[in-house]
């Protein structure tokens, strides 16, 4: 797999908000925030899509969301709320391919977020 931006972003070649830091993970603000609180969760091993989480990739990935919820405890939204995302390929809307957890949070979010607006502009 050649190196996405996010490599770039871990070995801190190119900037980035960076929020946590462990030994499997990092999380960052995203540079297009969709809600008050965007940032995304990220595995330091590079894996594309979530199809091609290895069975030993299991626990770096359960890890992400362990890490998403001790910032939204850190950072004081847990118990008001939040949504992880993480898109897979173009119909999940991936654009980024190294797997990423987006964290969002600081106000109610829609749901289901495949609205009858959004059907008819894409018909
Ligand atoms: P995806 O569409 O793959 O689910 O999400 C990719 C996310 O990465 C998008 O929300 C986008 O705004 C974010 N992103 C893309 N390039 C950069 C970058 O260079 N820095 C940061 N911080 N976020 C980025």
């Amino acid at each position: 797999m050649s190196d996405t931006i996010f490599t770039k972003i871990i070995n801190r070649e190119i900037p980035a908000e960076i929020i946590y830091e462990d030994e499997l993970a990092l999380a960052f603000s995203d540079i297009n925030p969709q809600a008050p609180v965007h940032f995304l969760v990220i595995p330091k091993k590079p894996i594309a899509t979530i199809n091609d989480i290895a069975e030993e990739d299991r626990h770096v990935v359960g890890h992400l969301s362990y890490v998403a919820a001790k910032i939204a405890a850190e950072k004081g939204f847990a118990e008001e709320g939040f949504r992880t995302v993480m898109n897979c390929n173009e119909f999940g809307g991936q654009t980024v391919y190294h797997i990423h957890l987006h964290v969002l949070a600081g106000k109610p979010l829609g749901w289901p977020p495949y609205t009858d607006k959004l059907k008819s502009a894409l018909e």
